[in-house]
């Protein structure tokens, strides 16, 4: 097959490329023998177009006397050929993907998720403990805004004072106390406890009761100045619990004493 030949054929083959139109051959009527005499026994199997990773290829057997083209045989198309790009960078907030991408062509062909990446979390802020509640953390991730907020740690106990007379009831021969303390933290939890002692002896005047008051333990004394008899509450487990009515020859003037009648007037 002269060059000539072979040279039409290519640009043959570029306008079907182009045009996608039917091989439509028509031999050049100069100086080749008919092709309606001709034997095509002289031929030549020439590639007019390269399998690509896109695109099929094409041979074609040619008669090298009249350029009839004999046979067309297709050429499988090749394989891609690429390597893997991250097309979506991963953030906290979303996935990012993978794709294997044809170098020859740009075709994705396949794809994979890549995990999302940790948050960045940053403390913005720390409220201490109270009684109420535990250390609270406030974080926030410093790429996408995401704001929690963790509990650490436990709550705190409640810290209570001392104690004070809420109130000293003489009913008849019984003294009844109550005594309270709050919570110096969180001012709101409040202890009260209560105990009535036994019935005192002798003659009582209401207004001859004094008592003295350990604040710090709530033990309490509590003395009728007429009869010359006290009485000792203590506090335990929850409640006031007092001793015998005892002969007590105390001085109620004494700066300790405090008057109930006082208190109550
Ligand atoms: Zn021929
Ligand atoms: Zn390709
Ligand atoms: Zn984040
Ligand atoms: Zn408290
Ligand atoms: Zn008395």
């Amino acid at each position: 097959m002269n060059i000539k030949a072979v040279r039409r054929l290519k640009r043959m083959a570029v306008a079907i490329a182009v045009s996608g139109a039917a091989f439509l051959w028509t031999p050049t009527p100069a100086g080749t023998v008919h092709a309606e005499n001709c034997t095509h026994e002289n031929y030549e199997w020439v590639t007019l177009v390269k399998p690509t990773c896109s695109k099929m290829g094409k041979d074609v057997r040619v008669c090298q006397d009249c350029e009839e083209i004999l046979e067309t045989e297709y050429i499988e198309k090749k394989e891609h050929k690429g390597k893997w790009e991250r097309t979506k960078e991963p953030t906290c907030a979303s996935v990012g993907i993978k794709s294997y991408i044809c170098k020859n062509c740009n075709a994705v062909i396949e794809t994979e998720v890549i995990p999302t990446k940790n948050h960045k979390f940053v403390r913005i802020d720390t409220i201490g403990a109270t009684c109420k509640a535990p250390k609270v953390i406030k974080k926030e991730c410093s790429t996408c805004g995401l704001k929690t907020t963790e509990q650490s740690g436990n709550k705190l106990d409640h810290k209570y004072g001392n104690w004070s007379i809420k109130s000293i009831k003489v009913k008849g021969k019984n003294v009844k106390v109550t005594q309270i303390r709050t919570c110096s933290r969180c001012n709101e939890s409040s202890q009260l406890v209560t105990g009535t002692s036994a019935a005192l002896s002798g003659k009582h005047g209401r207004n001859n009761y004094f008592y003295k008051l350990t604040k710090r333990s709530g033990r309490i004394t509590v003395l009728c100045a007429q009869c010359h008899q006290s009485v000792t509450g203590k506090i335990s487990g929850g409640v006031i619990k007092f001793t015998r009515p005892k002969r007590d020859n105390s001085k109620h003037t004494a700066k300790a004493w405090k008057s109930l009648n006082k208190m109550h007037k």
